[in-house]
């Protein structure tokens, strides 16, 4: 896809640092300008991945910002630790917010009470840093949802990155004053998602990918990578009947006013 349009797109999720990309993440890179992709923002994992994500945001400091948080899928026996990790870091690193963090059921519930707490730890920490966050729900939405109305402050600043859920929980994200991530899932063709993204305003919609996983059509079984997010882009233009310039103004207004980059 060519795109000579004076606008850009922001990435607002991709793991360009994983090890599925160490082969050629240069090229990846340049790819992803070349389709005018040119900031993204890494969501961090847990302490076996960060070195390599802040690796990779420093030799990249005009297009890869990096976040800090601890993921529920890492929240075990060691999640104190992890946390303590993430405590450590957050005054020694320059970090554009605080994801991807939140409650994932989907694999397993063994852990459901800690990354409750791990969650709900992490959501105050980039309140009190006034942070944006980065939410990461998989088959957890009333938890998640639950987690977030008993915090203290409602004071919220961030994307459910890579929605997928109902009309009722994109209307629930947005009266607590989130955006919503729309990414691959988008291009689909059983998803109900374009259904689902026509009733979201504008002012709330922003982009990402994901990758290397939740690759868009036409490259579905292959690996992902930060510049199709441009895919998703042109597939939301053509839901929204607007244009592709559009999509690009609007989502990279949305993403720049809520990170600081
Ligand atoms: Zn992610």
């Amino acid at each position: 896809m060519k795109n000579n349009s004076q606008f850009s797109i922001v990435n607002t999720h991709s793991h360009v640092y994983d090890e599925a990309f160490d082969a050629d993440r240069d090229e990846v890179i340049k790819r992803a300008v070349s389709q005018k992709v040119t900031k993204i923002i890494l969501p961090d994992i847990d302490s076996t991945s960060r070195e390599r994500m802040f690796t990779v945001a420093q030799q990249y400091p005009d297009t890869c910002f990096p976040m800090l948080g601890l993921h529920p899928t890492s929240v075990n026996e060691h999640y104190e630790q992890e946390l303590q990790a993430v405590y450590r870091e957050i005054d020694q690193r320059a970090i554009v917010g605080i994801g991807e963090i939140g409650i994932d059921l989907y694999w397993d519930k063994t852990f459901l009470e800690q990354q409750v707490e791990v969650f709900s730890k992490q959501m105050c920490i980039a309140q009190e840093r006034d942070l944006p966050v980065v939410i990461h729900v998989r088959k957890a939405f009333n938890e998640t949802y639950k987690a977030l109305r008993d915090l203290p402050s409602q004071n919220f600043k961030g994307i459910f990155h890579c929605f997928s859920g109902s009309k009722e929980e994109a209307l629930k994200v947005i009266e607590m004053g989130f955006h919503i991530g729309i990414g691959g899932v988008l291009t689909f063709k059983t998803s109900h998602l374009p259904e689902v993204v026509k009733l979201i305003p504008r002012d709330k919609i922003v982009l990402e990918t994901d990758d290397p996983y939740l690759t868009p059509v036409p490259h579905r079984g292959e690996r992902n990578e930060p510049g199709y997010v441009a895919l998703v882009a042109e597939k939301l233009s053509e839901i929204l009947h607007c244009s592709l310039d559009d999509v690009m103004d609007f989502t990279t207004n949305n993403a720049l006013s809520i990170f600081n980059i």
